[in-house]
Protein backbone atom coordinates (compact mmCIF):
# COMPACT_ATOMS: atom_id res chain seq x y z
CA UNK A 1 0.00 0.00 0.00
CA UNK A 2 1.64 3.29 -0.79
CA UNK A 3 1.05 6.21 1.65
CA UNK A 4 -0.78 8.30 -0.68
CA UNK A 5 -3.46 5.55 0.00
CA UNK A 6 -3.51 6.39 3.97
CA UNK A 7 -4.71 10.14 3.44
CA UNK A 8 -7.27 11.37 6.28
CA UNK A 9 -9.89 14.22 6.30
CA UNK A 10 -10.70 16.41 9.06
CA UNK A 11 -13.36 19.15 9.36
CA UNK A 12 -13.09 21.59 12.47
CA UNK A 13 -16.80 23.12 12.51
CA UNK A 14 -16.80 26.94 14.02
CA UNK A 15 -19.64 29.49 14.34
CA UNK A 16 -17.77 31.27 12.29
CA UNK A 17 -16.14 28.88 9.94
CA UNK A 18 -15.53 25.49 8.59
CA UNK A 19 -11.83 24.33 7.99
CA UNK A 20 -11.13 21.21 6.38
CA UNK A 21 -7.70 19.33 5.82
CA UNK A 22 -6.29 16.48 4.46
CA UNK A 23 -3.13 14.83 5.70
CA UNK A 24 -1.17 12.38 4.60
CA UNK A 25 -0.10 8.84 7.23
CA UNK A 26 2.68 11.59 8.72
CA UNK A 27 -0.48 13.68 9.50
CA UNK A 28 1.30 16.22 7.02
CA UNK A 29 -1.47 18.20 5.48
CA UNK A 30 -1.56 17.21 1.64
CA UNK A 31 -4.96 19.67 0.90
CA UNK A 32 -7.04 22.38 2.73
CA UNK A 33 -9.88 24.48 2.15
CA UNK A 34 -12.26 26.79 4.09
CA UNK A 35 -15.93 28.00 3.98
CA UNK A 36 -18.28 30.12 5.92
CA UNK A 37 -20.36 28.59 7.95
CA UNK A 38 -24.33 28.32 7.06
CA UNK A 39 -25.96 30.88 9.45
CA UNK A 40 -29.21 29.36 8.07
CA UNK A 41 -31.13 26.34 6.71
CA UNK A 42 -30.17 24.29 9.99
CA UNK A 43 -27.96 21.04 10.70
CA UNK A 44 -29.08 19.71 6.97
CA UNK A 45 -27.85 22.73 5.69
CA UNK A 46 -24.06 22.99 7.50
CA UNK A 47 -23.59 19.36 6.95
CA UNK A 48 -23.69 20.05 3.40
CA UNK A 49 -21.20 22.74 3.64
CA UNK A 50 -19.04 20.62 5.97
CA UNK A 51 -18.77 17.87 2.64
CA UNK A 52 -18.59 20.28 0.10
CA UNK A 53 -15.41 22.00 1.88
CA UNK A 54 -13.93 18.77 2.38
CA UNK A 55 -14.58 17.82 -1.16
CA UNK A 56 -12.59 20.93 -1.92
CA UNK A 57 -9.29 19.91 0.32
CA UNK A 58 -9.49 16.65 -1.25
CA UNK A 59 -9.53 17.39 -4.68
CA UNK A 60 -6.60 20.25 -4.21
CA UNK A 61 -4.86 17.39 -2.82
CA UNK A 62 -5.78 14.75 -5.78
CA UNK A 63 -8.38 12.59 -3.92
CA UNK A 64 -11.99 11.84 -4.09
CA UNK A 65 -13.43 11.53 -0.42
CA UNK A 66 -14.15 8.20 -0.86
CA UNK A 67 -10.79 7.07 -1.35
CA UNK A 68 -10.04 8.99 2.35
CA UNK A 69 -9.54 5.84 5.08
CA UNK A 70 -11.47 7.95 6.90
CA UNK A 71 -12.70 11.21 8.03
CA UNK A 72 -12.49 13.13 11.33
CA UNK A 73 -15.37 15.74 12.98
CA UNK A 74 -13.95 18.36 15.83
CA UNK A 75 -17.55 19.70 16.48
CA UNK A 76 -18.76 22.04 19.47
CA UNK A 77 -22.05 21.02 21.27
CA UNK A 78 -22.93 17.57 22.70
CA UNK A 79 -20.92 15.07 21.36
CA UNK A 80 -22.10 11.27 21.37
CA UNK A 81 -18.90 9.91 19.44
CA UNK A 82 -20.51 6.31 19.48
CA UNK A 83 -23.34 7.16 17.71
CA UNK A 84 -21.75 10.13 15.85
CA UNK A 85 -24.63 12.88 16.64
CA UNK A 86 -24.50 16.08 18.06
CA UNK A 87 -26.68 18.42 19.66
CA UNK A 88 -26.90 21.51 21.76
CA UNK A 89 -24.92 23.65 19.54
CA UNK A 90 -25.99 27.10 21.04
CA UNK A 91 -23.17 28.70 18.14
CA UNK A 92 -24.53 26.44 14.95
CA UNK A 93 -27.53 27.76 13.11
CA UNK A 94 -30.59 25.67 14.25
CA UNK A 95 -28.61 23.35 16.39
CA UNK A 96 -29.71 24.70 19.81
CA UNK A 97 -32.52 22.25 20.37
CA UNK A 98 -31.87 19.06 18.06
CA UNK A 99 -29.59 16.03 18.21
CA UNK A 100 -28.39 15.48 14.45
CA UNK A 101 -26.95 12.01 12.84
CA UNK A 102 -23.83 14.03 11.54
CA UNK A 103 -21.78 11.20 11.44
CA UNK A 104 -24.16 9.34 9.36
CA UNK A 105 -25.06 12.42 7.07
CA UNK A 106 -21.34 12.71 6.23
CA UNK A 107 -21.09 9.00 5.49
CA UNK A 108 -23.50 9.00 3.07
CA UNK A 109 -22.14 12.32 1.57
CA UNK A 110 -18.39 11.36 1.46
CA UNK A 111 -18.62 7.58 0.97
CA UNK A 112 -16.12 7.35 3.57
CA UNK A 113 -16.28 6.47 7.43
CA UNK A 114 -16.95 9.48 9.79
CA UNK A 115 -16.02 9.94 13.20
CA UNK A 116 -17.01 12.85 15.34
CA UNK A 117 -15.46 14.23 18.46
CA UNK A 118 -15.58 17.39 20.93
CA UNK A 119 -13.71 20.15 18.65
CA UNK A 120 -11.92 21.69 21.81
CA UNK A 121 -10.70 17.77 23.13
CA UNK A 122 -8.98 16.77 19.54
CA UNK A 123 -7.91 20.43 18.91
CA UNK A 124 -6.02 19.77 22.29
CA UNK A 125 -5.00 16.23 21.53
CA UNK A 126 -3.60 17.57 18.18
CA UNK A 127 -1.06 19.79 20.14
CA UNK A 128 -0.55 17.09 22.43
CA UNK A 129 0.26 14.83 19.78
CA UNK A 130 1.90 17.07 17.18
CA UNK A 131 2.06 20.37 18.00
CA UNK A 132 3.61 22.62 21.12
CA UNK A 133 2.61 20.07 24.05
CA UNK A 134 4.37 16.94 22.75
CA UNK A 135 7.14 16.70 25.21
CA UNK A 136 4.27 16.88 28.25
CA UNK A 137 2.26 14.27 29.50
CA UNK A 138 -0.52 16.81 31.80
CA UNK A 139 -1.83 19.79 29.50
CA UNK A 140 -3.81 22.35 29.94
CA UNK A 141 -5.43 23.20 26.49
CA UNK A 142 -7.04 27.33 26.91
CA UNK A 143 -8.80 27.87 23.42
CA UNK A 144 -9.51 31.60 22.95
CA UNK A 145 -12.09 32.51 20.46
CA UNK A 146 -15.84 33.31 20.32
CA UNK A 147 -16.16 31.37 23.85
CA UNK A 148 -13.26 30.48 25.55
CA UNK A 149 -12.49 26.31 25.50
CA UNK A 150 -10.88 24.36 28.02
CA UNK A 151 -9.34 21.13 26.75
CA UNK A 152 -7.29 18.73 29.34
CA UNK A 153 -5.02 15.43 29.25
CA UNK A 154 -3.95 14.33 32.32
CA UNK A 155 -1.39 11.48 32.48
CA UNK A 156 -1.26 11.08 28.39
CA UNK A 157 -5.12 10.76 28.28
CA UNK A 158 -8.01 13.18 27.42
CA UNK A 159 -10.38 13.81 30.37
CA UNK A 160 -13.64 14.72 29.56
CA UNK A 161 -14.86 13.90 32.86
CA UNK A 162 -18.79 12.83 32.19
CA UNK A 163 -18.62 14.62 29.13
CA UNK A 164 -18.46 18.08 30.00
CA UNK A 165 -15.17 18.59 31.38
CA UNK A 166 -12.74 21.89 30.48
CA UNK A 167 -15.24 24.41 30.48
CA UNK A 168 -12.26 26.76 31.75
CA UNK A 169 -14.73 29.42 30.09
CA UNK A 170 -17.09 29.44 32.87
CA UNK A 171 -14.24 28.94 35.98
CA UNK A 172 -16.05 32.39 37.81
CA UNK A 173 -13.08 34.94 37.72
CA UNK A 174 -15.60 37.52 39.42
CA UNK A 175 -18.12 36.52 42.00
CA UNK A 176 -21.59 38.59 40.30
CA UNK A 177 -19.51 39.80 38.04
CA UNK A 178 -20.51 40.28 34.26
CA UNK A 179 -23.19 38.29 32.60
CA UNK A 180 -21.90 35.74 30.11
CA UNK A 181 -23.47 34.28 27.56
CA UNK A 182 -24.19 30.43 29.16
CA UNK A 183 -26.83 32.74 31.57
CA UNK A 184 -24.23 32.70 34.52
CA UNK A 185 -22.56 36.12 35.90
CA UNK A 186 -18.83 36.31 36.51
CA UNK A 187 -17.61 33.51 33.63
CA UNK A 188 -13.92 34.19 32.29
CA UNK A 189 -15.90 33.84 29.25
CA UNK A 190 -17.83 37.12 29.89
CA UNK A 191 -14.49 39.52 30.36
CA UNK A 192 -12.49 36.93 27.43
CA UNK A 193 -14.40 35.45 24.84
CA UNK A 194 -14.93 37.17 21.43
CA UNK A 195 -18.58 37.23 21.71
CA UNK A 196 -18.93 38.64 24.92
CA UNK A 197 -16.28 41.59 24.35
CA UNK A 198 -18.03 42.72 21.40
CA UNK A 199 -21.43 43.06 22.87
CA UNK A 200 -19.66 44.75 25.87
CA UNK A 201 -18.11 47.13 22.98
CA UNK A 202 -21.53 47.52 21.17
CA UNK A 203 -22.93 49.01 25.05
CA UNK A 204 -19.99 51.39 25.38
CA UNK A 205 -19.92 52.12 21.66
CA UNK A 206 -23.39 52.94 21.80
CA UNK A 207 -23.42 55.46 25.26
CA UNK A 208 -20.79 57.29 23.28
CA UNK A 209 -17.59 55.68 24.31
CA UNK A 210 -15.65 56.51 20.87
CA UNK A 211 -13.79 53.59 19.20
CA UNK A 212 -12.66 52.07 15.34
CA UNK A 213 -13.89 48.75 15.73
CA UNK A 214 -16.70 49.55 13.54
CA UNK A 215 -15.14 51.24 11.27
CA UNK A 216 -13.02 48.76 10.41
CA UNK A 217 -15.80 46.06 10.65
CA UNK A 218 -18.07 48.05 8.03
CA UNK A 219 -14.50 48.70 6.15
CA UNK A 220 -14.01 44.58 6.33
CA UNK A 221 -17.32 44.03 5.54
CA UNK A 222 -18.13 42.02 8.15
CA UNK A 223 -21.32 42.07 10.61
CA UNK A 224 -19.12 41.40 13.33
CA UNK A 225 -15.99 41.97 15.37
CA UNK A 226 -13.59 39.31 14.26
CA UNK A 227 -10.23 38.39 15.05
CA UNK A 228 -8.67 40.02 12.44
CA UNK A 229 -10.99 43.24 13.52
CA UNK A 230 -9.72 43.00 16.94
CA UNK A 231 -6.32 42.90 15.47
CA UNK A 232 -6.43 45.74 12.96
CA UNK A 233 -8.20 48.25 16.36
CA UNK A 234 -5.11 46.87 18.77
CA UNK A 235 -2.33 47.73 16.31
CA UNK A 236 -4.09 51.41 16.10
CA UNK A 237 -3.83 52.07 19.19
CA UNK A 238 -7.75 52.51 20.06
CA UNK A 239 -8.58 52.98 23.72
CA UNK A 240 -11.47 50.78 23.90
CA UNK A 241 -9.99 47.55 21.93
CA UNK A 242 -6.90 48.40 24.54
CA UNK A 243 -9.18 48.39 27.73
CA UNK A 244 -11.32 45.67 26.44
CA UNK A 245 -7.96 43.51 25.89
CA UNK A 246 -6.57 44.08 28.91
CA UNK A 247 -9.98 43.03 30.35
CA UNK A 248 -9.61 39.91 28.62
CA UNK A 249 -6.04 39.09 29.47
CA UNK A 250 -6.52 40.01 33.11
CA UNK A 251 -9.64 37.13 33.27
CA UNK A 252 -7.73 34.82 31.04
CA UNK A 253 -4.42 34.72 33.33
CA UNK A 254 -6.67 34.26 36.47
CA UNK A 255 -9.08 31.79 35.64
CA UNK A 256 -5.79 29.60 34.01
CA UNK A 257 -4.19 29.88 37.05
CA UNK A 258 -7.10 28.74 38.98
CA UNK A 259 -7.47 25.82 36.58
CA UNK A 260 -3.72 25.17 37.37
CA UNK A 261 -4.13 25.53 40.72
CA UNK A 262 -6.15 22.49 40.53
CA UNK A 263 -4.38 19.91 38.28
CA UNK A 264 -0.66 20.88 38.66
CA UNK A 265 -0.21 20.80 34.48
CA UNK A 266 3.02 20.85 32.69
CA UNK A 267 2.12 22.98 29.97
CA UNK A 268 -0.58 25.45 29.27
CA UNK A 269 -1.21 25.60 25.00
CA UNK A 270 -2.73 28.87 24.36
CA UNK A 271 -4.96 28.13 21.18
CA UNK A 272 -8.29 29.70 19.56
CA UNK A 273 -8.94 32.61 16.55
CA UNK A 274 -7.75 35.19 19.17
CA UNK A 275 -5.45 32.95 21.51
CA UNK A 276 -3.43 32.21 17.58
CA UNK A 277 -3.48 35.94 16.61
CA UNK A 278 -2.75 37.37 19.44
CA UNK A 279 -0.53 34.64 21.30
CA UNK A 280 2.60 36.64 20.26
CA UNK A 281 1.84 39.94 22.09
CA UNK A 282 -1.02 39.15 24.43
CA UNK A 283 0.80 35.39 25.63
CA UNK A 284 3.26 36.76 27.56
CA UNK A 285 1.07 39.44 29.66
CA UNK A 286 -1.26 36.28 29.87
CA UNK A 287 1.00 34.23 31.05
CA UNK A 288 2.18 37.39 33.39
CA UNK A 289 -1.20 37.56 35.23
CA UNK A 290 -1.45 33.84 35.73
CA UNK A 291 1.93 33.27 37.58
CA UNK A 292 0.13 35.92 40.07
CA UNK A 293 -2.27 33.90 41.04
CA UNK A 294 -0.29 30.76 41.01
CA UNK A 295 -0.63 28.82 44.27
CA UNK A 296 3.10 27.37 43.72
CA UNK A 297 4.87 30.37 42.72
CA UNK A 298 8.06 28.17 42.58
CA UNK A 299 6.95 26.03 39.71
CA UNK A 300 4.88 27.03 37.03
CA UNK A 301 3.97 25.35 34.34
CA UNK A 302 5.46 26.06 30.70
CA UNK A 303 3.39 28.45 28.68
CA UNK A 304 3.29 28.07 25.01
CA UNK A 305 1.28 29.42 22.01
CA UNK A 306 -0.66 26.25 20.04
CA UNK A 307 1.92 24.98 17.23
CA UNK A 308 -0.54 24.01 14.50
CA UNK A 309 -1.98 27.18 14.53
CA UNK A 310 -5.20 27.70 12.37
CA UNK A 311 -5.06 24.67 11.08
CA UNK A 312 -4.94 22.73 14.22
CA UNK A 313 -8.53 21.94 15.01
CA UNK A 314 -8.92 20.13 11.53
CA UNK A 315 -5.58 17.92 11.72
CA UNK A 316 -6.72 17.14 15.28
CA UNK A 317 -9.71 15.77 13.94
CA UNK A 318 -8.14 13.81 11.19
CA UNK A 319 -6.32 12.01 13.94
CA UNK A 320 -9.78 10.41 14.85
CA UNK A 321 -9.73 9.06 11.84
CA UNK A 322 -6.80 6.13 12.36
CA UNK A 323 -8.56 3.25 13.66
ZN1 LIG B 1 -20.34 31.19 31.48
Amino acid sequence: VSPRAKARGGIDLGGTKIQTVVVGARNQVLGEARTATPQVGGPPAIAAAMAECLREAAGSAGYETSGLIGVGVGSPGEVDARRGTVGGARNLNGWAEETYPLAAELRRELGTRVKVGNDVSVATTGEFELGAAKPYKHVLGVFWGTGVGGGIVLDGKDWSGRGAAGEIGHMVVKKGGAKCPCGNRGCMEAYAGRAAMEAEARRRHKKGHKTELFKIMRHKERDRLTSSVWGKALAGGDKMTVELLDRAVDALGAGIASAVNLLDVEAVILGGGLGIRFGSDLGPRIEARMRESLFDHNNPPAFHVAALGDLGGAIGAALLARS
